[in-house]
C-alpha cells in the first residue's frame, strides 16, 4: 500500500489572493497533502502578532483553503490546533514578494509565521523572493521550496529551529549557507503635510542599506545564491549571560 502523502500547511503574510502563495501550494502539492490557511488581506510586517481581543472568522473558500480575518501566526494556530483532521509534517511560509533579511527578519509576518509552526513542535521554513521592480514569478522559488521540502521530511529540523530562504530575482547561481546580516542605517520617517494642513507620517519610506561582509542572508542575495540560514527562538545571547555572570552584577532590591 501505498504511504498517504504527509500533510503540509502553507501560510503567508501577504494575503490569500498573493501570487506567491497560489505558486507555492500548486508546487508542493508535489510532496504532501497541501491546506492553505492564510490571511484574508495583506498582513505584511505584522510580525509574531496574535490576535486575542476579537473573534477570528475563517471562510472556507474551497476544499483544503481557508482565509482567517487574521494574522500569519493566529493561521498557524488555527490550523495546527484546530481545522486540520492530521497535524501537519511542515509547515511553509510564503512565497513572499519581497526579501526578508538581517534585522528585518524581526518584522517579518513571513518569518513569523514558521516561527509559530516551530513553536508548535512542527518543522518549518519561511520562503521570500527578492523583487527589483518588475513582478516576480515564483517559479524557481517554488522549485526550491519543494526541494527543501522533500529535505526536511527525510532529515527533521532540530526542536526549536526553523529555516529562512531568500531567493533572488535572477536565475540563482547556487545555494549558501548563510547568517543572519544586519542593517546598517536606521530605519526612517517621511514628514508630510495633509490637503487639511495636518501632518501625518510614513515608516520606511527609505530604501534599507545593509552590511555587506561575506557569510550574510543580505551577501548571499547580492551575488545571486540562494540564502538558507538557519534560525532559532532562543533569543538570549549566551556569551553576555557568561559577561553578565562574571561582572559579579548583583543589583538588589530593597526589602
Ligand atoms: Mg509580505
Amino acid at each position: 500500500m501505498q504511504e498517504p502523502l504527509p500533510p503540509i500547511l502553507v501560510t503567508n503574510d501577504d494575503g490569500i489572493a498573493a501570487p506567491g502563495l497560489q505558486v507555492l501550494a500548486q508546487a508542493l502539492a508535489a510532496v504532501g497533502k497541501v491546506t492553505i490557511i492564510a490571511p484574508d488581506r495583506e498582513q505584511s510586517a505584522s510580525s509574531h502578532a496574535l490576535t486575542l481581543h476579537r473573534p477570528l472568522r475563517v471562510n472556507r473558500q474551497r476544499d483544503g483553503v481557508y482565509s482567517v480575518d487574521g494574522t500569519p501566526t493566529d493561521c498557524i494556530n488555527l490550523g495546527i490546533l484546530n481545522l486540520l483532521a492530521h497535524r501537519p509534517r511542515l509547515v511553509v511560509s510564503g512565497i513572499n514578494r519581497g526579501v526578508n533579511l538581517g534585522d528585518d527578519i524581526t518584522y517579518s509576518g513571513t518569518v513569523a509565521a514558521a516561527f509559530e509552526g516551530t513553536l508548535l513542535g512542527v518543522p518549518s521554513f519561511a520562503i521570500s523572493q527578492q523583487v527589483n521592480g518588475e513582478d516576480p514569478d515564483f517559479f524557481v522559488a517554488a522549485r526550491f521550496a519543494v526541494l527543501l521540502a522533500r529535505w526536511i521530511l527525510q532529515v527533521p529540523l532540530p526542536a526549536g529551529t526553523l529555516l529562512n530562504v531568500n531567493v533572488p530575482q535572477r536565475k540563482p547561481h547556487g545555494t549558501r549557507l548563510t547568517r543572519q546580516g544586519r542593517r546598517t542605517y536606521h530605519q526612517g520617517v517621511v514628514e508630510r503635510t495633509d490637503p487639511s494642513g495636518r501632518q501625518y507620517y510614513w515608516l520606511g519610506g527609505i530604501p534599507p542599506e545593509w552590511d555587506e561582509s561575506p557569510g550574510s542572508d543580505f551577501a548571499a542575495i547580492r551575488e545571486g545564491f540562494v540564502s538558507l540560514t538557519p534560525l532559532h527562538l532562543d533569543l538570549t545571547h549566551y556569551p553576555l549571560l557568561q559577561d553578565l555572570q562574571e561582572s559579579g552584577l548583583n543589583l538588589h532590591l530593597e526589602d
